[in-house]
C-alpha cells in the first residue's frame, strides 16, 4: 500500500516538473516540447529550462508577412528581378544581386520571345505528328 502511495506520488511529482519546464520553455518563445525533460529530471530541468536564453518571437501580423508585403511593392510598379526572383520596388533601379531594372525587362522580353516560339515549335510538331500519324 504505501508503494502505491508512493509510486502515485513520484508521477504526480514529475508530471508537475514536466508541465512546469514545458511552461517555463514556451513562455521564453521556445516551440519546444520539454514536458519529458520536466517528467525525468525534475528540478534539473526546471533550472536549465530557466537559464535557457529568452527567445523573442515575432508575432505574425499580416502586414509582416512576406507574400503580403511583396503583393503590395507589385501593386505600386513593382517588379520581380527574373535573375533572383526577388520583388523590388517601383524607386529600385538596381537589385541586390545587380540586376538592373532595363536589364530585367530585356530578359523578361526574351523570355516571352522564347515562351511563343516553343510554344509554336510545339504546334508545328504536334502538327506533324498528326501528318505523321494520317500517313
Ligand atoms: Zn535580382
Amino acid at each position: 500500500m504505501f508503494f502505491w502511495m508512493e509510486l502515485i506520488f513520484t508521477l504526480i511529482i514529475a508530471v508537475v516538473f514536466g508541465c512546469a519546464t514545458q511552461s517555463i520553455v514556451s513562455n521564453k518563445g521556445y516551440d519546444e516540447n520539454w514536458f519529458w525533460w520536466g517528467f525525468f529530471f525534475g528540478v534539473i530541468a526546471v533550472i536549465v529550462a530557466l537559464t535557457k536564453p529568452e527567445r523573442t518571437r515575432f508575432t505574425q501580423s499580416p502586414e509582416a508577412s512576406a507574400p503580403y508585403y511583396e503583393n503590395k511593392i507589385l501593386k505600386n510598379n513593382g517588379w520581380v528581378c527574373a535573375k533572383c526572383q526577388k520583388t523590388n520596388p517601383h524607386y529600385t533601379g538596381t537589385c541586390s544581386c545587380g540586376n538592373t531594372k532595363g536589364e530585367n525587362e530585356q530578359i523578361l522580353q526574351q523570355k516571352e520571345k522564347k515562351e511563343i516560339e516553343a510554344e509554336k515549335t510545339q504546334r508545328t510538331s504536334g502538327l506533324r505528328h498528326y501528318h505523321a500519324g494520317r500517313i
